[in-house]
């Protein structure tokens, strides 16, 4: 589907968006709008590809458990008026999907924030929801748990979900963004780039 289809069925649930070509332009429009604010970050190896923690803390008070890991950084994190994250899917018919282990950014993306923004590759695009949902499974969260150290068979072997019982387990709650929140505005930045898992 082209973005213009795309970008159009997110408008008609109440998103606004934009679309970069590059990850640098996507981080300049984010520079140039956000300012003197309190910005948290969800994890996301998208934002870390960006440099974009570097970039808005210049002028901006960010906070990221991917620099200073730990709960009560994520617990601040969720307190700021502004957030930015990725999605572990997106759909073509304006659906945002995330699956989480502690749950800051599924709690972030739902209410919290009066502005949450997205940014998402092109990597990240999927047809529907159950696309979206095999995706998250079996892409991005074997890569993340490798990414994080988790001693999970999805880890190990690196190509499936096993729908594990692992202590390490990183798929503990699934979100599905149906239509932006009440009371919150949110924005999805298309970067046409693979970016992230
Ligand atoms: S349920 Fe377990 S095996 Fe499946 S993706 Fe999540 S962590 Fe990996």
């Amino acid at each position: 589907m082209e973005y213009s289809q795309i970008r159009q069925n997110f408008e008609r649930h109440g998103f606004t968006t934009q679309f970069f070509s590059t990850k640098e332009e996507a981080c300049c429009y984010l520079s140039d709008i956000l300012q003197n604010q309190t910005i948290g970050f969800g994890g996301s190896e998208t934002l870390m590809e960006m440099g974009l923690f570097e970039v808005l803390q210049q002028k901006n008070v960010v906070i990221w458990h991917n620099k200073i890991p730990g709960l009560r950084v994520r617990k601040l994190a969720n307190c700021a008026d502004i957030y930015i994250t990725s999605a572990n899917a997106i759909t073509e018919t304006g659906e945002i999907v995330n699956i989480d282990g502690t749950g800051n950014r599924v709690a972030m993306t739902a209410f919290g924030p009066q502005s949450c923004y997205y940014v998402i590759g092109k990597n990240k695009i999927t047809a529907n929801i159950s696309e979206a949902y095999y995706r998250c499974k079996n892409i991005a969260a074997p890569l993340n748990s490798r990414r994080v150290g988790a001693k999970t068979p999805c880890a190990v072997k690196g190509d499936k979900c096993y729908d594990c019982n692992s202590p390490d387990r990183i798929c503990r709650i699934v979100s599905v963004i149906e239509r932006v929140p009440l009371g919150m505005k949110c924005e999805i930045i298309f970067v046409n780039e693979e970016l992230g898992f």
